[in-house]
């Protein structure tokens, strides 16, 4: 498909009106006096600045379809009673139609690129691409119901489908949390992982609740857990990391691990608490901003994350700090 260079005229940047002149997708002229030329597709700013798009580091795309379901229940209640028993029938013309309407979202509020997790992770991919957006998205993990090789045949064909599509979509390994997958799964993940050189994105430290059970099944915090699976590494996305606690929060900056704080999520879902983001800071960990899915959020607009995230941090006070 031909796209037409798009030339952005009267936009603020450095205090100053310029112009931006895009040709196939790369940004070919920016500063004064950039004019369009004939054919182009043009767009007047306006006056407004010009600014870098937004990266969303943990979403659940296809989940616009369950906006506003089950609120004001927890988190495992909410999955149990509420999420997990409709997604069970999704089918993928569902998930196609869910994903383009999260991307249509997204563009709208300055996001342009988006680590998903989700079920026919293929449909996603399709989306994405139709939407002109990219992304990294991952086939979830589960082997609750003890069928780890069914889940490993389930990812492998997944990643071969995402290996067909376009350059916009990357393929990334999504173990659902470490209460959803067993250690066998998590080990096969790390080997894969490493084995194609492909980014592990999965919950972690969600809930009080998930370090305390962490801790009885296996004497360790989840993020020594994951590390001792040797799933830490710098392709490692953690999403939420609530309840990490010091040392975790420097074994995470050791490994060179992404977390990627959910505020609005954590809130909707009453976690009682965010990403602890000065401790984090300090230990020297590099964070990311997420909306999760919009059921556990009800809007996909980063920007209003990073407002109660900023809000968030306030809140909690110094002992959070
Ligand atoms: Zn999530």
């Amino acid at each position: 498909m031909t796209v037409a260079p798009l030339t952005v005229t009267n936009a603020v940047l450095d205090g100053e009106r310029i112009g931006l002149r895009c040709v196939d997708g790369t940004i070919a002229e920016l500063g004064l006096g950039v004019e369009a030329r004939p054919g182009d597709e043009t767009i007047d700013a306006n006056g407004a600045p010009l600014v870098a798009p937004l990266v969303n580091g943990h979403a659940h795309a296809a989940m616009t379809l369950f906006r506003g379901y089950g609120g004001d229940l927890p988190l495992m209640r909410w999955l149990e009673e509420k999420i997990w028993p409709v997604e069970a029938k999704l089918d993928a013309e569902d998930v196609y139609w869910g994903a383009r309407l999260a991307c249509a979202e997204m563009i709208r509020s300055g996001t342009t690129r988006f680590w998903d997790m989700y079920f026919h992770v293929a449909q996603t991919a399709r989306a994405v691409d139709d939407a002109g957006l990219r992304a990294h998205a991952g086939e979830p993990m589960f082997d609750i119901d003890g069928e780890s090789a069914r889940m490993q045949e389930k990812v492998l064909h997944s990643l071969e489908e995402l290996s067909g599509s376009g350059p916009n979509v990357s393929a990334s390994l999504t173990p659902h949390s470490i209460y959803a997958v067993s250690e066998g799964l998590l080990r096969w993940t790390a080997e894969l992982a490493a084995e194609r050189e492909l980014p592990v994105h999965i919950h972690l430290s969600e809930t009080e609740q998930e370090v305390a059970d962490c801790l009885s099944e296996h004497g360790l915090r989840p993020a020594a857990y994951l590390d001792e699976l040797g799933l830490l590494g710098e392709r490692t996305v953690l999403a939420h990391g609530v309840w990490l606690d010091e040392a975790e929060l420097e074994l995470i900056a050791e490994r060179d691990c992404t977390v990627v704080a959910n505020p609005v999520a954590n809130m909707k879902l009453a976690i009682g608490g965010v990403l602890p983001y000065p401790a984090a800071r300090k230990a020297g960990v590099r964070v990311g901003l997420g909306t999760d899915g919009a059921g556990s959020n009800d809007s996909l607009d980063l920007l209003s994350d990073l407002k109660v995230f900023a809000l968030s941090q306030r809140h909690a006070g110094p002992t959070r700090r």
